[in-house]
């Protein structure tokens, strides 16, 4: 069964676009998951965290995989560490973030390292702006 999921990419440090050119192409070839879809990627400024950060870029990205949701997510973390990321401060400046947001059928997980739909699904703007793209374009939810 193939399941869709959104993921919100996320990169304020370095080559922002090449990092997610490289995420991109790590996914692609990972077997297990297909990119369906894409939002454009937009700037956007930093938000909470320490307060000396540098711009965002952010995307919303479709997938699909036959992955459970903590399987994917370590998939995703892997991806980030390839990318280059180092694991420093929650809500530091990072080289590329994959969070999941939301798997299209609606599954709710609360576990430790887990939640879904993601908690700030709503409330950010980097996230509700590319995600209304992709409802608009009918790559998501269906
Ligand atoms: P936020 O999740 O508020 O955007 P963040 O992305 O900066 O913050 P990270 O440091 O990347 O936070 O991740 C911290 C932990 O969040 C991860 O180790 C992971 O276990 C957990 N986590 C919980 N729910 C999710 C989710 N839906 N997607 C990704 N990580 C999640
Ligand atoms: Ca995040
Ligand atoms: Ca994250």
């Amino acid at each position: 069964m193939t399941h869709r999921y959104a993921i919100g990419v996320g990169a304020n440090l370095g080559d922002r676009a090449a990092t997610f050119a490289w995420a991109a192409a790590l996914i692609q070839a990972d077997g297990d998951i297909a990119i369906a879809a894409q939002s454009a990627a937009i700037r956007s400024a930093p938000m909470g965290g320490p307060s000396v950060q540098e711009w965002f870029l952010n995307a919303v990205w479709i997938l699909a995989t036959g992955l459970g949701p903590h399987s994917l997510l370590h998939r995703l973390q892997a991806i980030e560490t390839a990318c280059g990321r180092a694991r420093t401060v929650r809500w530091g400046p990072r080289l590329l973030d994959l969070d999941l947001l939301a798997r299209a059928d609606g599954l709710r997980v609360a576990s430790p390292v887990l939640t879904l739909p993601h908690p700030g699904l709503g409330e950010r703007a980097f996230v509700v702006e590319p995600l209304t793209e992709l409802i608009q374009s009918r790559a998501w939810p269906a």
